[in-house]
């Protein structure tokens, strides 16, 4: 646990939350913020800034509750899809140093558009390289 951390202090009870699900590992609640109406939010019990700062068991209980709260959007507010976010570090738009993921129903004509801009590579080479060094960060020394 971390004194100062938002979502530390809604596990806890110290700020009010609109709590959806937990058990043991995890907790759901809704986003104050929401993308889209009934967008929810799942956090491991424990403190971690980031996925790459929880052990691989955390990660899979997180995503075991997220793949629940899908599921139950699906059900519960007839949604038509439902989109999966997660963010690292500032740059990656992660404004909560308290490891989440965002889980946000779609409905037909809910308004959201991602802001996804496809790039492209201009030669297979670069593709290579960039696979490569990937591969080398898989090494536990890197
Ligand atoms: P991030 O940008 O870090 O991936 O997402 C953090 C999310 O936490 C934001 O979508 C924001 O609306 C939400 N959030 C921030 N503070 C609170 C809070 O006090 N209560 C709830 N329920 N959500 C919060
Ligand atoms: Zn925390």
């Amino acid at each position: 646990m971390n004194e100062s951390c938002i979502f530390c202090k809604i596990i806890r009870g110290e700020i009010p939350s609109t709590r959806v699900f937990e058990d043991e590992h995890t907790l759901a609640f809704l986003d104050i913020g929401s993308l889209v109406k009934g967008h929810t939010l799942v956090i491991p019990k424990h403190h971690y800034n980031s996925l790459t700062d929880a052990p691989p068991e955390v990660a899979a209980q997180i995503m075991a509750t997220a793949q629940k709260i899908a599921q139950a959007q699906l059900n519960g507010l007839a949604a038509d899809g439902v989109n999966i976010h997660q963010a690292n570090g500032r740059v990656a738009g992660q404004v909560v140093p308290h490891l989440h993921i965002h889980v946000v129903p779609r409905f037909k004509e809910d308004g959201y558009h991602w802001n996804w801009k496809a790039g492209r590579y201009e030669r297979p080479e670069e593709m290579n390289d960039l696979a490569e060094k990937i591969r080398q960060g898989l090494k536990p020394s890197a």
